[in-house]
């Protein structure tokens, strides 16, 4: 009989986990360090790695994404929404802020366009609504319905000068006038003049419960002479109860408003109007960050706006990094022709592979408390996880967001008679030509997204570096955002960490464990030898 396990005497198997607990070499698999060392390796892309599965010890539902995207402000999820003028307007940055990421909006439109779409982000949720829309009792019925048309919200206050710090007389709402056709009658002859309201200096909780037991829809804030200082609305209650991972601000309880610029001139007067609407991070919005342009706008920045948060890149590399750290930057934008509309790669040469930028970028701007954004190149749940592995606060998505219905233009049906939605690439000849030509823009010249982050501008010849085409329809983001939440849970649950803050620190030591992927495990890990199939991710 042949002997068990060779000559060797075999070890007792209570000790198996001893073995491995403290020497990581022993280990299957590599450390992120020797994984991309980009000397012997080169560079690699999310789909050249797999993460090795851990210790399943919590529920799925467990694992905590609260990440930080600047140094200041965290989100309860790492997800954000590219700001691409087929990704990211009001609609979009509300509801990625409501599921707990952040939409970032684009700048490929008038300053007074963007400014109006920070403005409905900022007014979309409020605890104290500080400025409250208020009208004088001479306002007619037919002016106060076309108010409600133009604000989204039919209740206002009532005051006698119709401004705020004057006595409040009555208010009105939706209702009152719903079905009121004498549109020429002063609002005062509908109006509620029996008033519930509380005295400035309540708390935000009593406040609500002084609300929730009148059962009004509005619970108008008034000093000691009854002038209105502000107002707290119901609906408002019912938002924070339905999206409890909100991205908001503790203070304010509105949701986070973040936009891009470019780094020319006339961005400042952009960005003066944007902070007037409320603005809480610039996204300074460029293929190649490492510029004397932006290193001046992230100085301007920080000392004429210190309130601001600012996000500098895009950048790959720990110089580019460098420069922009040294300027002042709260955060950093990673990837260089990674994303799914891009072909900068191609045409210009320069870029470098999405993991092994990640990697290097992340590694360099933690020592400097700088949270940094893997962008472009998502194109499912395990390359967000893999960003996120590679060192990555927070993921940015373009593409991968453009089919959902929150995203701005309609949905038709391609060819092939599926329904799609336009995605381009903010350097494709499509949006450079809009810019140039100024379309949906009441102020041409102060908008030019797409020429300033791809410096063609001044050129006769405009060189794309993305192209333009068409995403399948994904449903809702309500619905869609919650997948890629869950997923990343799972995922982390498969590779054994709790929480994003222990993933990191358990890749950095050498816990988390990767390997390669070569080409024929790439073909093995998807779908294969099946004569046809659907691929239904989630319901
Ligand atoms: P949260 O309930 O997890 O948001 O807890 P917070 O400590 O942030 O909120 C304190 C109080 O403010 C609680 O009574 C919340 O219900 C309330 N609150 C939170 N967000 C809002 C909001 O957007 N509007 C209003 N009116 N109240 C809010
Ligand atoms: P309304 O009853 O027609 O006023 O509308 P809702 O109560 O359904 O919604 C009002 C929403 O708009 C709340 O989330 C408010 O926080 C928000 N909002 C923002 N600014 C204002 C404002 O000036 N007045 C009012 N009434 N709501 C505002
Ligand atoms: P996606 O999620 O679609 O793979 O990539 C989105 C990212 O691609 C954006 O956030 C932005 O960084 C980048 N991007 C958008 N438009 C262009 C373009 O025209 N050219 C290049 N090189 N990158 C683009």
């Amino acid at each position: 009989m042949p002997a068990v396990n060779g000559a060797a005497k075999a070890l007792d198997h209570t000790t198996a986990l001893e073995v491995l607990k403290n020497d990581y070499a022993e280990r299957d698999g590599l450390d992120i360090h020797t994984l991309i060392d980009s000397k012997r390796n080169g560079g690699l892309t999310y789909n050249d790695l797999l993460v090795l599965p851990g210790y399943i010890g919590f529920p799925a539902a467990d694992v905590n994404l609260e990440t930080p995207v600047t140094k200041r402000i965290s989100l309860k999820t790492p997800f954000l929404s590219s700001p691409m003028d087929t990704v990211t307007e009001h609609n979009m940055a509300i509801h990625m802020a409501l599921l707990g990421g952040l939409g970032v909006i684009h700048h490929n439109c008038s300053v007074e366009d963007q400014a109006e779409m920070v403005r409905k982000v900022k007014r979309y949720e409020n605890g104290f609504i500080l400025d409250p829309v208020v009208i004088s009792p001479n306002t007619t019925v037919g002016e106060a319905k076309a108010l409600k048309e133009k604000c989204g919200f039919g209740g206002f206050p009532v005051t006698e000068s119709g401004t705020l710090q004057s006595k409040l007389v009555g208010i009105i709402t939706a209702r009152d006038i719903q079905f009121h056709d004498k549109l020429d009658e002063p609002v005062t002859d509908v109006m509620s003049t029996d008033l519930v309201t509380a005295k400035v200096g309540i708390s935000l909780e009593e406040a609500n419960e002084v609300l929730r037991k009148s059962r009004k829809g509005k619970l108008p804030i008034v000093d000691d002479n009854g002038n209105l200082l502000s107002l707290v609305s119901r609906s408002d209650l019912m938002k924070n109860q339905n999206f409890p991972l909100a991205s908001k601000l503790p203070e304010s309880k509105q949701l986070i408003a973040a936009a891009a610029i470019g780094t020319r001139p006339e961005d400042k007067i952009r960005l003066e109007k944007l902070v007037e609407a409320g603005l809480d991070i610039a996204i300074l919005d460029s293929s190649q960050g490492n510029s004397m342009y932006q290193i001046e706008m992230i100085k301007f920045i920080k000392e004429k706006y210190p309130g601001l948060d600012v996000i500098g890149g895009n950048v790959v590399t720990r110089d580019q990094a460098a420069s922009l750290i040294a300027a002042g930057v709260d955060g950093l934008r990673i990837g260089m022709g990674s994303g799914s509309a891009c072909i900068t790669q191609e045409v210009m040469a320069v870029g470098r592979p999405q993991a092994t930028s990640v990697y290097n970028v992340t590694r360099f701007a933690r020592r400097f408390g700088v949270p940094c954004i893997a962008d472009g190149g998502i194109q499912n749940v395990g390359h967000i996880v893999k960003g996120l592995a590679m060192g990555a606060t927070t993921i940015m998505m373009g593409g991968l967001l453009a089919g959902t219905t929150e995203s701005p233009g309609q949905y038709f049906v391609s060819r092939e008679g599926q329904l799609v939605k336009a995605y381009r690439g903010m350097g494709s000849i499509d949006a450079m030509e809009d810019k140039k030509a100024g379309a949906g823009s009441k102020d041409a010249k102060a908008s030019n997204a797409g020429t300033a982050r791809y410096f063609s501008e001044g050129d006769r010849v405009l060189v794309a570096q993305g192209v333009s085409g068409s995403v399948l329809d994904r449903g809702s983001l309500t619905k869609f955002l919650p997948y890629l939440q869950a997923g990343v849970q799972h995922s982390l649950q498969d590779i054994g960490v709790p929480s994003l803050a222990e993933l990191k620190d358990a890749v950095e030591d050498g816990k988390v464990r990767f390997e390669l992927r070569t080409a024929s495990a790439q073909a093995e890990g998807n779908v294969h030898g099946l004569h046809s199939f659907d691929k239904k991710l989630y319901s």
